[in-house]
């Protein structure tokens, strides 16, 4: 392992045309300090996993020093946000600062998002709150630990510098860490502007090193955006699965990689509302729950439309048409193995749906049931009998003998397995937003033990720990008044 110091700084980015990006150095904060490591990512990263040993850290991952060598840069993008296109966005706060290769072959982006303004920062400060810095580095991790594709956090550098959003607030740097954080919005961004060179400079590049397998089929674009829908697809239906609502899809936040990007006003779902929207600045409900799979779709057309210049129409078309049997697949699939089944049979569609229309009419906790429905292999006891979380009982019984009908006749495995397979596929622990809250709270009087307790118990979110029973707890009601919003 080595220092952060010596990193070495060839990033791949910075070999598209100077259109792309623009050399910006962070602007430095008041008295930086490093207030949250992640040595797991560190190891990856095949740095050392020691924050002591990397000399200047807070300064490097607080933008108050530039490594030898490095030319920080920021990149344009445009894109559809809430369904409106704005034809001039980009990183406005995030500026790319490293790029290093990790311990798996592959070559890992370093960002420091929050560093201050760049070209692209239009009025705002290119500064982020600590507040929304911690959600974002809790939900990447987060994710991650669910096997979700995600961008990554390795840092959270903290300062007393002043900002200002509703309230005075103090700044944040969080690290983040992807190979890639090209978006949807670039492709659009020289699509739209008629610079089909770029475009299709953009395409190669990221072909070349993202997706090498479409370089040799006989419409390569194409082939990436048949691959991206894929992923895409895949993507939303483990959201779905966890009751992650992403709460700001608009196409500049749609990695073209099918990670999971820029943590806003996000939200795991407590009670199941499948309206349900995270978003308190969301008032038409467009990134609502039960919406997200549509308006992954409406994305992937703004990007195949943005692609057209370098495809055939047809092809485009029906590539988009694939999406729907593709996101249901992933979808039966995660499914499939929360509900303990060993294969997914046209039947199972209506047990599920039956099951989410109840959970929806009784607000059930969404993570707790899915969790304790183990316990109907395996009789392991529950404090709250299952019966006990819908309204309408004697219908959710009457689901249940149809349910325990269809797992029962199941050939070839027996009922402790079962359970052991559904504890494997149903999280016991997702970020809450009341526990990101309590965390936040703590860590702006100075206190981040809170914050990296979190972070160790959703490293391993279906592995139950007693030491993070109450995480597990379904939220408590002063968590109904808390709202997020695009404010961050
Ligand atoms: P978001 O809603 O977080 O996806 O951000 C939309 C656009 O606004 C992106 O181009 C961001 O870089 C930019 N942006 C958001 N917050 C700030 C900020 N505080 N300073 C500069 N740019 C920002
Ligand atoms: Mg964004
Ligand atoms: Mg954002």
């Amino acid at each position: 392992p080595y220092a952060f110091a010596e990193s070495p700084f060839s990033p791949r980015f910075a070999t598209l045309p100077p259109r792309f990006f623009a050399h910006v150095p962070p602007t430095p904060l008041t008295t930086p300090q490093l207030v949250v490591w992640n040595s797991a990512l560190a190891r990856d990263l095949d740095l050392h996993p020691d924050a002591q040993a990397h000399a200047g850290i807070d300064d490097y991952l607080g933008g108050n020093r530039i490594l030898e060598n490095s030319l920080p840069l920021a990149s344009v993008y445009c894109g559809h946000q809430f369904g409106v296109y704005v034809s001039q966005l980009g990183d406005g706060r995030a500026i790319l600062i490293a790029e290093l290769p990790d311990a798996h072959g592959q070559t890992q982006e370093i960002q420091l998002k929050g560093a201050g303004p760049t070209p692209w920062s239009r009025h705002a400060d290119g500064r982020a709150v600590l507040r929304s810095s911690i959600r974002e580095y809790l939900c990447s991790e987060a994710m991650h630990g669910l096997g979700i594709p995600t961008t990554r956090a390795l840092a959270l550098v903290a300062s007393p510098t002043p900002v200002w959003r509703e309230t005075r607030e103090t700044a944040a740097v969080v690290t983040r860490v992807a190979p890639t954080f090209v978006r949807f919005g670039h492709f659009e961004y020289y699509s739209h502007h008629d610079e089909h060179e770029h475009l299709r400079t953009l395409t190669d590049w990221t072909i070349q090193h993202f997706y090498p397998e479409c370089a040799t089929a006989p419409s390569p674009a194409l082939a990436l955006l048949e691959a991206v829908i894929a992923r895409t697809a895949r993507m939303v239906a483990q959201w779905q699965a966890v009751g992650f609502c992403h709460g700001v899809m608009n196409t500049d936040n749609m990695s073209i990689l099918g990670l999971t990007l820029d943590y806003g006003p996000f939200g795991f779902m407590d009670g199941f509302n499948a309206r349900h929207i995270c978003n308190h600045s969301d008032e038409s409900g467009r990134y609502a729950y039960n919406q997200q799979p549509q308006v992954a779709l409406w994305n992937l057309n703004a990007l195949a439309q943005a692609l057209l210049p370098l495809m055939d129409r047809e092809a485009a078309i029906a590539a988009l048409h694939g999406f729907q049997a593709l996101f249901e697949e992933a979808f039966a699939s995660q499914f499939q193995a929360k509900l303990g089944l060993t294969s997914w049979q046209d039947e199972d569609w209506t047990l599920l749906t039956d099951l989410l229309n109840l959970m929806h009419a009784s607000r059930t906790d969404w993570t707790t049931f899915w969790r304790d429905l183990a316990s109907v292999h395996d009789g392991r006891p529950l404090t709250t009998p299952l019966r006990d979380r819908f309204v309408d009982r004697d219908t959710f019984d009457a689901w249940l003998v149809t349910y325990q009908t269809r797992a029962g006749a199941q050939t070839g495995i027996n009922p402790e397995d079962v359970a052991t397979g559904m504890r494997a596929a149903n999280p016991l622990y997702v970020l809450r937003n009341h526990l990101a809250e309590t965390a936040i709270r703590m860590a702006q009087q100075g206190d981040f033990a809170e914050v990296k307790r979190l972070l160790d118990c959703l490293a391993q979110p279906f592995n139950e720990r007693p030491e993070y029973a109450s995480y597990a707890e379904p939220a408590p009601d002063w968590a109904a008044d808390l709202s997020v919003s695009c404010s961050s």
